[in-house]
């Protein structure tokens, strides 16, 4: 009896070791097929190392072994309970709240670069903001993006961002139209399931519909022909969507071929935009896309109070499946439609605060490495967004260093996602998978080589 006891005791610690090892073999296999070669050989020597220690152990006899083999397993149990469990010790407060002042688009660094010097405009923005010109003469002073000066100049993948970014400028004239005469009768819920669901089959990650807050939108704005021109947007609702950055691509920054991607979706998040805007208005209502450089408001603050996710330490939006991996735009309208909910994020928060590669992977050093500060009423990482966009100019591309090695851009499939459950689940889960995102992919994972078509 006590011997056939014993038995089951070793067959069960053996079956245990096998399942470990089976799950870091399923890494292995996910990890060839996401060409992370370094996760592969981490995977394969955890795979062959359990496996030798549960077998060596169920095999050789020794004494004690039954006390021994139940010591190991409830250890085991307990590793388990611990890490699955939902523990939340310390939950970081939800979010940012709103911002009291409205942010003027004219100051935004993008709206600064584009100031030419000797104009009128620029004269009188510095003459407005001295304390301005001498850190913007930093960037004006690079090469700039796209150029041909830059150092990761690379004529095919600039030749295409330069290709998305004209088609962009093609659309920018859509973002508004003619409402139809005869108003559509229309449902709530039916019309946002609509747009959701086209949106889908459009290409979009996610969707989500919140109220358009005043602090959503700029006071001013600050590019194009409508220069200065105060905001005045009364639109009711607003749709944030989000469309995937190819991970390939994005592993690739800061080479050429992030900015080609990133130009890539901000046109197919345009594009979309454009058609859901496009569509209510032929129902007979108002809608306004916000594309790319064609903006009235904050996409990743919208996103957030659509439910999309939350703003992490890098300063743009974190979705819970593809991190900061997307393009947002955003269609502001008066179509009656159904708001969405807002899960609680605040775990996204609490691995931001923990985890800092995104800072320490910044070649310019403009992601903080401290906690959250009280800035205009909202509690939020702010980054160097001069330093950023001056290395930006450098290089000639969006660098996009700090989103190819976010834990959070994994792809979205299953092994990630568990364990972005878990992460969302526990408090010791997350430091754990940090531990683990650190052995697998490195504290600073090396940008890839790119691509052979384009290299
Ligand atoms: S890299 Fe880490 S700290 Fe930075 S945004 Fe991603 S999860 Fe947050
Ligand atoms: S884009 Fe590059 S330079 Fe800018 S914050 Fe991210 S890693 Fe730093």
């Amino acid at each position: 009896m006590v011997l056939l006891k014993y038995d089951i005791l070793n067959i069960i610690f053996l079956s245990i070791g096998i399942i470990i090892s089976s799950i870091f073999f399923y890494t292995l296999i996910i990890s060839i097929l996401e060409k992370e070669y370094r996760a592969v050989k981490v995977s394969f020597l955890l795979s062959i190392t359990t496996i030798s220690i549960f077998l060596t152990i169920h095999l050789y006899n020794f004494k004690h072994k039954p006390i021994v083999l139940i010591i190991l397993l409830s250890i085991i149990i307990l590793l388990v309970l611990i890490l699955f469990l939902p523990i939340q010790f310390k939950l970081s407060p939800k979010s940012i709240s709103s911002p009291q002042q409205k942010h003027d688009e004219r100051d935004i660094i993008f709206s600064r670069n584009e100031l030419i010097p000797e104009t009128e405009r620029f004269k009188n923005y510095y003459k407005n903001n001295p304390e301005k010109e001498l850190i913007d003469n930093k960037f004006r002073s690079k090469p700039g993006l796209l150029s041909p000066k830059s150092s990761f100049y690379e004529p095919f993948s600039y030749a295409a961002a330069h290709a998305n970014l004209q088609l962009i400028e093609v659309l920018k004239p859509h973002i508004n139209g003619e409402i139809a005469e005869k108003k559509q009768t229309v449902d709530a819920s039916k019309i946002t399931n609509y747009i959701k669901n086209w949106g889908k089959l459009l290409g979009t990650h996610s969707i989500g519909i919140t109220q358009l807050k005043e602090h959503h939108l700029y006071s001013h704005k600050g590019r194009g022909n409508t220069y200065g021109k105060a905001i005045t947007n009364s639109h009711h609702y607003a749709i944030a969507l989000t469309i995937e950055m190819n991970n390939e691509m994005v592993k690739t920054a800061p080479q050429g071929t992030i900015i080609m991607e990133s130009t890539q979706q901000y046109l197919s998040s345009g594009t979309i935009a454009l058609q859901i805007a496009g569509f209510i208005r032929n129902l007979g209502y108002s809608a306004q896309a916000h594309i790319d450089g064609s903006y009235e408001l904050i996409c990743p603050l919208v996103a957030k109070d659509a439910g999309l996710g939350e703003i992490g330490r890098m300063g743009l939006l974190m979705t819970p499946k593809l991190g900061p991996r997307v393009r947002i735009a955003v269609v502001t309208t008066d179509i009656p439609l159904e708001l969405s909910k807002t899960p609680d994020y605040s775990s996204i928060i609490d691995f931001c605060r923990i985890c800092k590669k995104c800072a320490d992977a910044c070649p310019s050093r403009s992601i903080p490495f401290n906690d959250r500060e009280k800035t205009n009423n909202t509690l939020r990482w702010k980054i160097n967004s001069e330093s950023c966009f001056t290395y930006w100019c450098t290089i000639g591309t969006d660098c996009g260093r700090c989103m190819s090695v976010c834990p959070y851009s994994h792809p979205n499939n299953f092994l990630h996602n568990f364990i972005r459950f878990g992460i969302a689940n526990s408090y010791i889960f997350r430091r754990f998978a940090l531990i683990m995102d650190d052995l697998f992919y490195g504290r600073k994972p090396k940008s890839w080589k790119l691509p052979k078509w384009i290299s």
